[in-house]
């Protein structure tokens, strides 16, 4: 039963429709200590509707960020070698680009430990980033990147134009679905911007989540997942136009916005639109296909899994990643099913899934009791996992890869 009072968080139109109800589920990334296995734990529904009215896809629930976010172990971009690279290459395409020089002012919301200010720092050109989480504005502190600890609001923003702080270019990536506050954190950064300046905007794309069927990006941190199309029917609310947009490989397939206050869409925003309209994502069948191929990999998925059992096979699970939560709870996979999961973050290692309870491991551990199967949770590296995970292989272990279609490899 959706919730009646729901509004869109783009339009605010009442007129959603549910594309797929993932029922009562644990919250992704909380991982659980020892002592916390016997007290009760947080459930919320996870349902994900379509608004009829901008095309917005978005899950109803809103859990509080005090909440989702109080996570036990810090998170730190700079960690992944993929994500430093990626960031350095699109630095300097937006410094190429936009011919930002030591007179600019680049802001980033979510800036994290700074991965991405610093390939701004170390060609002088001043940066401020904006984070909440304390550790990781602490490291960026230290390595010489101005970061204040704190969520980016319309109100920041205001506040930092009241101080003659204006952006030449505003960053934000991967934080865009993050936020409840849509319609606020968009004017913030309308607000910020001079008017010759750019934001650069990094989201997952919907459509490689539907094509791909990525069912299990969706959990409970995001709120929203963009189309191009309800991407210009947000901005345009906002008086802003989306300039540009590109489409890369990251996180199973995302979008490089590059949102103005003047100026008009380029040819390749209106392809997009046009490839969305022929698609067609304002429509709902786009979403029950979706919904019903969703159903269809989590029951071969479950077939698959209790067959091997059944043969007596040990399975483990690689990655106590954010997915995996949503993945393991939608298919109903727990301790009956596998023995344990690795996971290479240390921070992770000593504590337990939530909802199934499934205890996290060191890979060490995969040379100790060594599965049969391996059941890849990060799906979206399963090559790099692979290669680290070569003498399994050698010793005749084998891959599960559940998305985009169970398979063993
Ligand atoms: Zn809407």
């Amino acid at each position: 039963m959706l919730d009646p009072t729901f509004r869109c968080r783009s339009c605010a139109s009442p007129n959603v429709t549910l594309v797929l109800s993932f029922g009562r589920t644990p919250l992704a990334d909380g991982l659980l200590t020892q002592d916390e296995l016997t007290e009760p734990e947080i459930m919320e529904s996870l349902d994900l509707v379509f608004c009829r009215n901008c095309f917005l896809v978005q899950i109803t629930q809103t859990v509080p960020p005090e909440i989702l976010f109080c996570r036990s172990y810090p998170y730190f971009s700079s960690v992944s070698k993929s994500l430093r690279e990626h960031f350095a290459a699109s630095a300097t395409s937006i410094i190429d680009r936009y011919r930002v020089d030591r007179d600019s002012l680049v802001v980033e919301a979510a800036s994290n430990d700074g991965c991405m200010l610093r390939n701004f720092v170390a060609r002088g050109i001043p940066v401020l980033g904006i984070d909440p989480a304390s550790g990781p504005v602490a490291k960026a502190q230290q390595d010489g990147i101005d970061t204040m600890c704190a969520f980016f609001t319309k109100d920041l923003a205001r506040n930092l134009v009241a101080q003659d702080k204006r952006a030449d270019v505003f960053l934000a990536n991967n934080v865009l679905a993050h936020v409840a506050d849509l319609n606020g954190f968009v004017e913030g950064f309308r607000t910020l911007l001079k008017p010759s300046g750019v934001a650069v905007i990094e989201c997952p794309y919907l459509v490689d989540l539907i094509e791909n069927c990525e069912f299990d990006t969706i959990y409970h941190q995001h709120l929203c997942y963009f189309s191009v199309t309800s991407l210009v029917n947000l901005f345009r609310l906002h008086d802003l136009v989306l300039a540009d947009i590109e489409r890369t490989s990251i996180h199973g397939g995302s979008l490089r916005l590059f949102v103005q206050l003047n100026g008009y869409p380029s040819e390749r925003v209106l392809r997009l639109l046009d490839e969305e309209q022929q698609a067609g994502l304002n429509r709902p069948e786009y979403y029950r296909d979706f919904a019903s191929r969703a159903e269809n990999v989590r029951d071969r998925l479950v077939t698959m899994l209790r067959d091997l059992k059944r043969s007596g096979k040990k399975i483990a699970g690689y990655a106590a990643a954010a997915k995996a939560t949503t993945l393991l709870s939608f298919c109903n996979i727990d301790t009956s099913v596998l023995d344990y999961i690795v996971d290479l973050n240390e921070f992770k290692q000593g504590h337990y899934m939530p909802g199934n309870h499934l205890p996290i491991h060191s890979p060490a551990k995969l040379q100790e009791a060594p599965p049969d199967y391996l059941l890849v949770l990060a799906w979206n590296f399963v090559s790099e996992i692979m290669q680290q995970q070569q003498g399994y292989r050698d010793a005749g272990g084998k891959f599960i890869v559940p998305i985009p279609s169970p398979a063993i490899v």
